[in-house]
């Protein structure tokens, strides 16, 4: 049976995906040199295709790394000698705020509960810290981070870093690339690719604040130091040997979107997600999770089931439907609908529409 993920990671592919690794066997492409004219080429060519699509500025870094979990600790490793300051309302916030506590600096927690927003006028800010790090869109709970909370933190605290993770709202998500230092995501949700590969965006200023924490620190680690990393970047390559294939489908589906155009994406993303949530509007079983409706994910719909969530999702599943369930400790009462570019309009209205037949 035909199956469809609304999963929110590892998801749904891209529909040209299939196509594309077919496409990459018959060019011997996990066979290439990681050295030689070809893979620059793929590499060059899939950095162009997203920072064309994403409007990323033409002197800004885009590091590939194995996932978004590597991105949280090289850009600890790299840029912070002391003290991080981490935004904290779910699971992936808080990875990223152990990530860096095992590294062994002083890390600060915000913390709110889960499934709320953060009102950054009412929060107490500590004042020392180099980078504040954010999750915009937190994956296990679909509360969001709306954009201009960010960009007015920053002009509040103009002398810190800021790190952003979009790896769930990503490219949907509209990010100023010339305010933001360090930005980062995995492919396997929002681009429809398969999972192991991470990507990392970088200010030009981000390189030289590298090198100034060099001489204070005793390591930046090793082989994906920024420092190593910028090496091989200017010569089009990576350190190690790469996912060539996944570097390689990642440009395709860059390429795909730009066809497609990033606005149009947007666009159906907000329909889909208006459909999506309407449900609980039709329904009273199902209602929202996160209850202020400007933090509310579009790109991550999670609802609360009355009942609980464990009857619905293998009914879905039985219809070829996969459906995320919730995280964690809300794992029985929750279900997660992921909207991403893959999702079809016509996927997510026959979804809902067996939702709704269920009840
Ligand atoms: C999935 C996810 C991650 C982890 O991504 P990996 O590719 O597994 O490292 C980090 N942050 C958010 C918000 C996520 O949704």
């Amino acid at each position: 049976m035909k199956k469809i993920f609304f999963t929110p990671g590892p998801s749904q592919l891209y529909p040209t995906v299939n196509r594309y690794i077919k496409e990459a066997l018959a060019l011997n492409i996990p066979s290439i040199s990681h050295r030689g004219d070809k893979f620059h080429e793929i590499y060059s060519g899939a950095i162009a295709q997203f920072k064309k699509l994403y409007r990323v500025p033409k002197g800004h870094y885009v590091f590939f790394l194995s996932s978004a979990t590597e991105a949280m600790e090289r850009i600890i490793e790299n840029l912070v000698i002391k003290d991080s300051l981490h935004f904290v309302n779910g699971s992936f916030s808080n990875l990223f705020y152990k990530v860096a506590t095992s590294l062994s600096i002083n890390t600060k927690k915000i913390e709110v509960p889960m499934g709320e927003g953060f009102d950054f006028n009412k929060l107490k800010i500590p004042i020392n810290f180099e980078i504040a790090c954010f999750t915009q869109n937190e994956t296990s709970t679909g509360v969001m981070i709306p954009m201009e909370d960010i960009y007015s933190f920053q002009k509040r605290f103009p002398k810190s870093l800021i790190a952003l993770d979009i790896v769930s709202s990503a490219p949907f998500v509209n990010v100023d690339f010339s305010l933001i230092d360090c930005v980062f995501f995995s492919v396997q949700k929002g681009f429809g690719l398969p999972a192991g590969l991470g990507v990392l965006i970088l200010k030009p200023n981000v390189i030289n604040r590298a090198m100034s924490v060099k001489k204070k620190k005793t390591s930046q680690g090793s082989y994906h130091s920024f420092e190593n990393y910028l090496k091989y970047y200017e010569k089009n390559e990576t350190p190690e040997t790469p996912n060539v294939l996944n570097i390689y489908l990642f440009g395709k589906v860059c390429q795909d979107m730009n066809k497609k155009g990033l606005n149009a994406i947007r666009k159906e993303t907000i329909i889909k997600a208006r459909k999506i949530y309407y449900l609980t509007q039709k329904n009273n079983k199902f209602t929202p999770f996160v209850k202020e409706e400007r933090f509310r994910s579009l790109t991550v719909a999670v609802l609360n089931i009355a009942g609980g969530s464990k009857q619905i999702l293998n009914y879905l599943k039985e219809k070829g439907y996969i459906v995320g369930s919730g995280y964690k400790d809300f794992k029985d009462k929750q279900i997660r609908i992921a909207n991403f570019p893959q999702h079809s309009l016509e996927d997510v209205e026959s979804l809902l529409s067996l939702v709704l037949r269920y009840n």
